[in-house]
């Protein structure tokens, strides 16, 4: 699962240099990580903790096909 640059993202770059694969690039409004690119190694960390995970939930779509 692709880790997400979420919303709050101050553009420090901090995590690009964590990326050994440079999943991670700048855009206008914030840095964001290139899912086709993303090995999910877990390298990647944000000081004001706005990486995560592409959001699902696992629940809703359990409930969804059951
Ligand atoms: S999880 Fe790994 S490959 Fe994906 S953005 Fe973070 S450092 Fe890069
Ligand atoms: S380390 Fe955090 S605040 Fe800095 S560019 Fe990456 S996601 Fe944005």
């Amino acid at each position: 699962m692709p880790r997400v640059i979420e919303k709050g993202c101050v553009k420090c770059g901090a995590c690009t240099a964590d990326c050994p694969v440079e999943a991670i690039h700048e855009e206008p409004d914030q840095f964001v990580v290139d899912p086709k690119i993303c090995i999910d190694c877990g390298e990647c960390h944000c000081p004001f903790g706005h990486m995560g995970k592409i959001p699902f939930d696992f629940k809703k779509y359990k409930k969804v096909k059951a």
